[in-house]
């Protein structure tokens, strides 16, 4: 299924096979993905410091923004928990307000297996798809609801906030921001820094359920808090362990900028994209025609990327940006998303 805005230049994402291409041969089960970093220890974390297990709570005695960096909302992906630890040892404070560091999802954390690095994800269900308030409203059924429901105050407390991901599959970082000015100003001021000047994506949220950026404080017209999720790359290399922390660093510097909005002058978000589809693959045989990197970008529209059953995958317009390709897809689930720059 595709979905999105058609404007009038866009070329069909999924149309009749017209011709014979060969698809990759793709593996239809997950390749080994080397795991180049290990666990951090956290243990010193676990208790907490503000009441909540997991949340690591820093004070500056001048008044300022509530701002939280929260890592571990998927259990295998400790690159940005690697990163906070890191940060918290060296005493990272906050230069105004409040600083909130959490390690969300421990419990699924601490059942990582480098044997089967991807199980630990979540234990019961993904914690970063229970974010809407009838959801949160509603009786736990899960070890991460339980979670969020537990963390729901620091999130609904939070001026600002930086949601640490990282990818499966070899991509460059990126930003995602929620479609407000207040959080794209945000991401648009993270990829302004010489040092992660990445992609901001803006996006059609994900039809599983809310993500973290999208509880309602930061979606409601009119509100003032402001999230982005980044997206550090690949899940267990050194690499996204530096890119979490850079980010980390540039988020608690610039946070009373961004509140107080004096930074003198306004940021321009220059390297911007807006997913228009949501590429899901309707067979069993989907494959993309080449092994393509997460980011990469493809120049002409019309090009076939992709073979699923009877049907081409197609870009929709010129300079179009893989999101995050799987290139292991099942039947069912998301292949790919196409964003367009803006
Ligand atoms: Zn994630």
């Amino acid at each position: 299924m595709s979905c999105g805005a058609s404007p009038r230049d866009h070329h069909p994402v999924r149309r009749r096979r017209q011709r014979l291409l060969p698809s990759l041969a793709l593996p239809r089960r997950l390749p080994e993905f080397p795991i180049l970093i290990d666990p951090p220890d956290l243990s010193q974390w676990r208790a907490g410091n503000n009441g909540i297990p997991g949340v690591i709570e820093r004070e500056s005695p001048v008044p300022g923004p509530e701002i939280a960096v929260i890592s571990l909302i998927h259990g295998n992906e400790f690159a940005g928990a690697a990163a906070a630890d890191r940060l918290l040892r060296e005493d990272i404070r906050p230069l105004c307000g409040t600083l909130r560091i959490v390690f969300a999802n421990m419990a699924a954390f601490e059942r990582f297996d480098p044997s089967n690095p991807t199980a630990s994800r979540f234990i019961g269900e993904d914690l970063n798809r229970v974010w809407s308030n009838d959801r949160l409203s509603q009786k736990p059924g899960s070890v991460e609801m339980a979670r969020a429901q537990e963390l729901l105050p620091v999130i609904r407390r939070s001026d600002m906030l930086l949601d640490l991901h990282s990818m499966l599959w070899d991509s460059s970082p990126l930003f995602i921001s929620p479609q407000t000015e207040r959080s794209i100003t945000l991401a648009g001021l993270l990829s302004s820094q010489a040092d992660t000047p990445f992609l901001t994506l803006t996006d059609l949220g994900h039809v599983g359920g809310a993500r973290l950026i999208e509880q309602e404080g930061f979606m409601a017209p009119g509100g003032t808090g402001r999230s982005v999720l980044l997206e550090a790359g690949q899940h267990w290399r050194p690499e996204t362990v530096e890119t979490s922390a850079r980010v980390i660093r540039h988020f608690v510097e610039n946070a009373g900028f961004v509140h107080w909005g004096s930074r003198g002058e306004p940021v321009t978000v220059s390297r911007q994209a807006m997913v228009t589809d949501n590429v899901v693959a309707r067979s069993a045989s989907f494959g993309f025609t080449e092994s393509y990197l997460g980011g990469q970008v493809i120049e002409k529209a019309g090009t076939v990327i992709a073979l699923d059953g009877d049907d081409e995958i197609c870009t929709p317009y010129d300079q179009c940006v893989l999101i995050m390709p799987n290139l292991c897809v099942r039947r069912g689930q998301l292949a790919v998303r196409l964003a367009r720059r803006l």
